[in-house]
């Protein structure tokens, strides 16, 4: 018997997820085998630099990897307990939008120029909820009040809103038909800082409101503090490290985390100079052997150029992938 959705602890389990993408020429890693948990109203922030993997991990939650270049090659994604990798058309019409929303960096992807935004957040909602179309406008209006748009001017078209505000549209539309799923992909990257600030409280108290799950993609560790629970740092196409935000900001252990904290500018020393890590993320199609890190990590020994690193836990919630780590020596942290 189906369980009812109260009943669902964990909104998104991803297990040994592979997935490639191939032409004639070369093949491209993209995701090697990772885990992933979100349980109900629990936000996991997915952090790494561009091209470590993690669209290509949430477009996996959509089942939207672009073929025929692109192909899970293994694993398993499940969306409240359902495998996604095996729905049927109509299932998959109901899992995005209505369980799932996606909100991209640009707004201008998922917003149509020549409908209002009130018609377009009101389109799912007819859609989804199977409302009629007065009801599915009054609805567009609450959801911009809840953004802080006026309902108002719900008849407007995009080109009359602001960037920032264009986001809160987006926001809204996601949010309208109550997704168990709201996944963020550096969806504030293009905003200023002010406004940027604006929106994350915007998504805690939505978070808070609804009770949404949500994965927020993101190079950024300020964001990662202002609105995560739990956090997995991906590099190569791999969770290197995971943990609760106390874990990974209080007793991080991963080379490749620490060097992502280093890089960061120190507020109470603003003399001191950044320290990048030094070269750069590993061609997809041609990763090192051994750890993907090795050629860039100050700590790489003999063995990390030869032997993948294993998950080695550091606590319940904290998990690293690397040789140096030994969790059969109490002392060592
Ligand atoms: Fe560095 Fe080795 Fe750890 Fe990889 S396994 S991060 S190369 S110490």
């Amino acid at each position: 018997m189906e369980k009812r959705r109260d009943e669902w602890e964990k909104t998104l389990e991803i297990k040994d997820l592979v997935i490639h993408y191939t032409s004639d020429s070369e093949t491209v890693y993209a995701v090697n085998g990772i885990d992933m948990e979100i349980s109900k109203g629990k936000t996991l922030g997915l952090v790494g630099e561009t091209g470590a993997g993690k669209t290509t991990t949430a477009l996996s939650i959509l089942n939207l990897i672009p073929e025929p270049s692109g192909k899970i090659i293994s694993g398993e994604v499940k969306v409240k307990g359902k495998d996604v990798l095996q729905m049927g058309t109509q299932e998959l019409r109901s899992l995005r939008g209505d369980q799932v929303a996606m909100i991209f960096q640009d707004p201008m992807t998922s917003l149509n120029p020549i409908k209002s935004v009130g018609e377009q957040i009101a389109e799912g909602i007819k859609i989804h909820q199977k409302a009629d179309k007065k009801t599915a406008m009054k609805r567009a209006r609450e959801m911009l009040e809840l953004v802080g748009i006026p309902g108002s001017r719900a008849n407007e078209f995009p080109h009359q809103f602001s960037g920032g505000m264009k986001q809160r549209v987006v926001i809204a539309m996601a949010l309208a038909c109550s997704p168990d799923l709201l996944i963020a992909d550096e969806a504030t990257t293009a905003l200023d800082v002010t406004i940027q600030a604006q929106v994350l409280k915007l998504i805690n108290q939505l978070k808070e409101k609804y009770n949404t799950s949500m994965l927020i993609i993101t190079h950024d560790l300020g964001i990662v503090a202002e609105v995560c629970d739990n956090v997995s740092i991906m590099y190569a196409g791999r969770i290197v490290e995971h943990g609760t935000l106390e874990d990974i900001f209080d007793h991080l252990y991963h080379p490749y985390t620490k060097g992502l904290f280093d890089s960061l500018p120190d507020i109470n020393n603003r003399h001191e100079e950044l320290k990048p890590i030094k070269g750069l993320i590993p061609d997809p199609t041609n990763l090192p052997s051994g750890c993907p890190f090795h050629p860039r990590c100050n700590y790489a020994k003999e063995c990390c150029r030869k032997e993948p690193p294993g998950r080695k836990w550091v606590s319940d919630t904290h998990y690293i992938c690397c040789h140096l780590y030994d969790d059969t020596d109490e002392n060592q942290l």
